[in-house]
């Protein structure tokens, strides 16, 4: 039993940016009035009675262990494949290389499907089929689609999947061996949203695309609480994180907010850095311009087949976490990408491009004497390496 004793504190769906509140218990997707992200709230006071340092000791090893700031109410709804508590790695060679004296990484790679795509999924899954939908979409540039193709399998759900005609061939095989029915689309993300919107006009297909879907992110979001219970509540100086469609960004800062508000961590905050790819990098164009919300990047291109999100719905969520953490955003080359997998790999991480991207930023914030030698820095490795063997060669 997981939920023995302990409750999910789920209260209500908010529009982050008009503040119009949905129903939970009903099924929603974006806000009615005015089709901005819905993002959880919970009646903190009563979370507060159960979840406590001394009581997070005694659960079980898996990310369902941070029940009540989770949005499940029925344990026998839980569709799971043992997600979440990926271990921090203190990386001591690259760290005295770049010159930082506390350099760790969080090794999401090794989560089922070997991204923390399955985080998202896990919970967004769970929580649809307590809901009762029996048929879910979902455009990806690979690794979400395969992760919700794997969670629909778990659950008995049927999953149709949107991925661009060249995104990674593992993640193709996944989708169609999980039993997803998989739609090739011509371009890129952006192309695949369109196209499954055409086809829900004549489907009852739940959309679970990125931030249009109100629980995906609260399964981001634990990356954050494992972060600051694994560090016994003492979070980094800096977060450097692969952003994409920025959900991973928006759960860890959502995380530290509602542990501030049950009094777990103070009002201290890491900078979250946003790494992107130079073949697109929308947020940090914004972000360098100033700019609220980010605009469509033309023609992206790059092997981080994860940050090859050319719009970003919520841009402006991104942005604010960014800046609210004084934070900053730096892209990288592909090059320099396949370099830094290859550097991890040579301490034993089996980074994706993605993550391999964190290491390339933080040597450029280092360079600029962004980052302080004293300053704690975790980096995010959000996938494995095994899933794109074609960059490496032999
Ligand atoms: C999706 C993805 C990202 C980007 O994640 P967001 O949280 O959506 O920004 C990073 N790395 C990998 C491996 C991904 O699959
Ligand atoms: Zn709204």
């Amino acid at each position: 039993m997981i939920f023995d004793g302990i409750h999910s504190g789920l209260a209500v769906l908010t529009c982050f940016r008009c503040g119009k509140e949905h129903n939970p218990a009903e099924v929603n997707n974006t806000c009615t009035k005015c089709g901005g992200t819905l993002l959880a709230r919970y009646d903190i006071q009563k979370v507060a009675n159960t979840f406590t340092k001394s009581s997070l000791k005694k659960r079980v090893k898996s990310l369902w262990r941070y029940t009540e700031l989770l949005p499940l109410q029925d344990e026998r709804k839980l569709v799971s494949l043992g997600e979440g508590l990926t271990p921090i790695l203190n990386l001591k060679e690259l760290g005295r290389e770049v010159g930082i004296s506390l350099l760790m990484i969080k090794d999401d790679g090794i989560l089922p499907t070997g991204t923390f795509k399955a985080r998202g999924q896990a919970v967004a899954v769970s929580r649809a089929k307590e809901l009762g939908l029996k048929e879910l979409c979902v455009p990806s540039a690979g690794n979400a689609g395969a992760a919700m193709a794997a969670y629909a399998a778990r659950g008995h759900l049927a999953a149709h999947v949107f991925l661009p005609e060249d995104s990674p061939m593992a993640n193709q095989i996944e989708c169609s061996n999980y039993g997803a029915i998989l739609h090739l689309v011509r371009g890129t993300i952006a192309d695949a949203a369109s196209e499954m919107r055409k086809e829900m006009l004549s489907h009852e297909w739940f959309d679970m695309s990125t931030l249009r879907e109100p629980y995906r992110v609260e399964g981001k979001k634990t990356m954050g609480l494992e972060m600051a219970e694994q560090l016994d509540f003492n979070l980094p100086d800096v977060v450097i994180y692969p952003v994409g469609g920025g959900t991973g960004l928006i759960g860890m800062w959502k995380a530290f907010d509602e542990l501030e508000e049950l009094g777990l961590i103070g009002s201290g905050r890491p900078k979250m850095v946003a790494v992107q790819s130079s073949g697109c990098d929308p947020i940090v164009k914004a972000f360098q311009n100033r700019k609220d919300a980010a605009e469509e990047f033309k023609n992206p291109s790059t092997v981080a087949s994860g940050l090859r999100v050319p719009s970003p719905f919520s841009s402006e969520l991104i942005l604010e976490v960014i800046r609210r953490s004084s934070g900053t955003a730096v892209s990288v080359s592909d090059d320099e990408i396949i370099l830094e997998m290859k550097k991890l790999m040579k301490e034993g991480i089996s980074a994706c491009p993605e993550g391999a991207a964190t290491l390339a930023g933080l040597r450029r914030l280092v360079d600029k004497n962004w980052i302080e030698k004293e300053e704690s820095v975790l980096l995010y490795n959000t996938g494995t390496a095994l899933k794109y063997m074609h960059l490496l060669g032999s």
